[in-house]
């Protein structure tokens, strides 16, 4: 495609550029970190499982709370250091499931996922990558309340980003998982993948995780392979994602394919094909005439596909 494409702005990717200090060197230092908790200009953000709760707040909602407002709800399960923004504390809290449930029923809040948060706009984007910290890492808290090695209780140091067990001592550390995120071009082609559970009509990126053992770029080429029989040569990283549904970090890359007749592998994907980069621009500007669509632009599969379809080979570069 030569002439220029109708795109607006670049739009801004999901759960990154957190504004928040990590402030790591504070996670050992208890008294500091009761100390900020109290403070008024401190921030809460609750998270029950795969639910956030917001507060409405004039014709819309927001995701931070203050120390007094969740006194007043209920006991918190976990709370975790997220860092400072401008040397104000922010936590994450995590909510009992019942909690959870009372507050769904209670009109001054709106309890959602934190998808829907982020695609629908809920709050400010400040607040998704926060949020996205806070999710993953309550998530993992949830699951490790005994150790792996022993199987004894583990208990919750370092402000919540390690877990020490009780009897063995071992030390348990936060986990992100990677996954590749890759789309597979062959000059004027691009490689789309669906999956069962995709909205209708909507086609994306080939996805998968890095086992043990592989490069970034080893694992791209064997999930193209394995999904939809396509081998690749050249593979070049492109962005990174956080991904916490529950824990993943995406690593967004593009791959050159090196064949070109397609083995869906019907046990991961519904169905992949070759489509034109003419087609994938009607796709991201939602003016395909038979509706088909990729994924939004909170998520990197979007930005993807955009950067091939503006640059094409330049990608490589
Ligand atoms: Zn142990």
């Amino acid at each position: 495609m030569q002439k220029a494409l109708p795109f607006g702005p670049w739009p801004t990717l999901g759960y990154v550029d957190s504004q928040l200090d990590r402030a790591a060197v504070r996670r050992i230092d208890p008294q500091f970190l009761d100390a900020c908790a109290a403070q008024e200009t401190c921030g809460f953000y609750l998270v029950g499982g795969e639910m956030v709760v917001l507060k409405r707040s004039g014709d819309g909602f927001y995701p931070m709370f203050s120390a007094r407002e969740i006194s007043a709800l209920a006991p918190a399960a976990e709370r975790v250091f997220l860092g400072l923004v401008r040397d104000a504390g922010r936590f994450g809290v995590a909510l009992p499931h019942d909690a959870i449930e009372t507050l769904k029923a209670d009109e001054r809040f709106h309890v959602t996922d934190l998808r829907s948060i982020a695609v629908q706009g809920l709050v400010p984007s400040d607040h998704l990558a926060p949020l996205a910290e806070a999710k993953a890492l309550l998530h993992w808290h949830a699951r490790r309340h005994f150790c792996s090695n022993c199987g004894h209780p583990t208990e919750v140091v370092q402000a919540g980003w390690r877990r020490d067990c009780t009897h063995c001592k071992a030390q348990h550390f936060p986990r992100t998982d990677p996954v590749v995120i890759m789309l597979a071009v062959s000059g004027d082609r691009c490689l789309l993948g669906r999956q069962s559970r995709f909205a209708p009509g909507m086609w994306s990126c080939l996805a998968g995780f890095v086992e043990p053992g592989e490069t970034i770029e080893e694992a791209a080429r064997r999930e193209t392979l394995e999904e939809a029989g396509i081998r690749c040569g050249r593979v070049r990283y492109f962005a990174s994602q956080p991904w916490p549904f529950p824990s993943s970090l995406m690593i967004g890359c593009h791959a050159e394919a090196t064949s070109h007749d397609i083995v869906v592998d019907y046990d991961e994907l519904e169905d992949a094909r070759w489509f034109s980069r003419e087609e994938a621009a009607t796709m991201l500007m939602r003016t395909h005439p038979e509706g088909l669509g990729t994924p939004p632009p909170v998520a990197i599969a979007h930005h993807i596909i955009r950067a091939w379809v503006e640059k094409g080979d330049g990608v490589f570069t």
